[in-house]
């Protein structure tokens, strides 16, 4: 009989010591294929209780916008059953990954701003007034300082000659992301997101795309934190997923992904398979492994 495994991380840039909200997520998701709820109903409910920590870049700690008044959100969940669904640009909802649960059943795959945020009402899912955190709205600031200043992170650098910056006028981390096998046949991945520091309204990362932020298959999932633009280019959950599809452990599948990049570009993943889970990083990032 093989057992369960749930991996959870709170973002690249995170830092370890927040560590125990990944590890309440993974023991929820746990508690939910406990009581035979599948592989997807619990990582979404493991999912949600990091949205719900406002600690985090996703559902309530949210990140705004340069504007300093919208927030989008992010969010997908994949299984190995090609189930897949996400959310893009998504508002006034607590949880974004309920939204993306629901999206699986419908008969589409993704669903953006208005009509994604209507959507979420029609399946009885409330309607929740984010109101940004004191924590979000410090990181703002700084943000738009660095970008006032022209010295804005490496990653965001093509931020410093651009010449729309001095009319738009925030720090990477702290988006969340599951792995999960179920201890029978189904892996999934989840991730949930604000967007990252230095992003215009209407701006799409990695987390709703296929194969970017998340991926699952037979051989076991995998989900990405960092910046979704260069996540992006390399299709990193996937290129990652095959690694592993073609028999190399998960640790070393995920070295491998955060290996291609600049290590000055902030990026973390996660990884499941039967037997085993990986996990790496070129920066902090508050993780946990249930069982570990
Ligand atoms: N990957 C997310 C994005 O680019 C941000 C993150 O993981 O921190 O939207």
């Amino acid at each position: 009989m093989m057992k369960p495994i749930v991996v959870a991380h709170a973002g690249v840039g995170t830092p370890n010591r927040h560590k125990d909200g990944p590890a309440k997520a993974c023991r929820q998701a746990l508690r939910f294929l406990g009581k035979g709820r599948s592989a997807l109903d619990a990582i979404v409910a493991g999912a949600m209780v990091l949205e719900d920590d406002p600690r985090f870049n996703a559902g309530t700690g949210s990140y705004l916008r340069l504007d300093g008044v919208t927030i989008d959100m992010d969010a997908s969940l994949m299984d190995s059953n090609s189930n897949f669904g996400s959310v893009i640009g998504i508002k006034n909802v607590k949880n974004p990954i309920q939204v993306v649960r629901q999206v699986i059943d419908s008969p589409h795959v993704m669903l953006y701003g208005d009509g994604a945020t209507k959507f979420a009402y029609l399946m009885g899912i409330p309607e929740y007034i984010q109101r940004p955190t004191s924590n979000v709205k410090k990181m703002l600031l700084r943000a738009r300082q660095r970008l006032k200043e022209g010295n804005p992170a490496y990653y965001a650098r093509k931020w410093r000659n651009w010449k729309f910056r001095k009319t738009i006028l925030k720090e990477l981390g702290g988006t969340i992301g599951l792995v999960l096998f179920d201890g029978k046949k189904t892996f999934a991945a989840a991730s949930s997101t604000g967007g990252t520091s230095y992003s215009l309204p209407g701006r799409v990362g990695d987390t709703p795309l296929i194969g970017c932020g998340v991926f699952a298959g037979p051989a076991g999932a995998v989900t990405a934190t960092g910046v979704g633009e260069e996540i992006i280019k390399k299709t990193l959950s996937k290129e990652v997923y095959l690694k592993i599809a073609a028999g190399i452990p998960p640790q070393k599948a995920c070295e491998w992904g955060v290996n291609l990049f600049d290590p000055r570009i902030p990026i973390g993943l996660l990884a499941v398979t039967r037997e085993a889970s990986g996990s790496a990083a070129n920066q902090q990032m508050a993780k946990a492994v249930v069982p570990d």
